[in-house]
């Protein structure tokens, strides 16, 4: 199976500003920030979007969440952040790995359009 954009940007096959990384996830900035910080924090493993995982990944959804609450600290979101995962078409969904984004930086609204 060909690699997912996000596999390739892991792999350093193709650009990207990782801020962190270890042997289950990798968080690196979004191309096209929607705050003054947008970092994405997926897992190595190319799980297509949160509605498709699988028991087995458990252990590395909830490293993830834990280390997206690390790299936002690292980042210095102390006035606080929000943790993002679009699932599907509806939610504009555009790149089918899963990911969270990371995003703060300013005052965001709620709800999300
Ligand atoms: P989503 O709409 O939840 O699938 O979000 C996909 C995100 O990936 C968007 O915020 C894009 O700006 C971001 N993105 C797309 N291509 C790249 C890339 N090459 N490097 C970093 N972020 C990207």
């Amino acid at each position: 199976m060909s690699k997912t954009l996000f596999q390739k940007i892991c792999d350093r096959e193709i650009p990207g500003t990782i801020v962190y990384e270890d042997d289950q996830v990798v968080a690196f900035r979004d191309i096209n920030p929607a705050a003054p910080t947008h970092v994405l924090i997926v897992p190595r493993k190319p799980i297509a979007r949160i509605g498709e995982a699988a028991p087995e990944d458990q252990a590395v959804l909830g490293h993830l969440l834990l280390k997206a609450a690390e790299v936002a600290r690292q980042l210095g979101l102390h006035g606080g952040y929000r943790l993002v995962f679009n699932n599907g078409p509806d939610a504009g969904e555009a790149v089918p790995h899963l990911h969270c984004h990371i995003l703060g930086g300013r005052r965001l609204a709620w709800p999300p359009g």
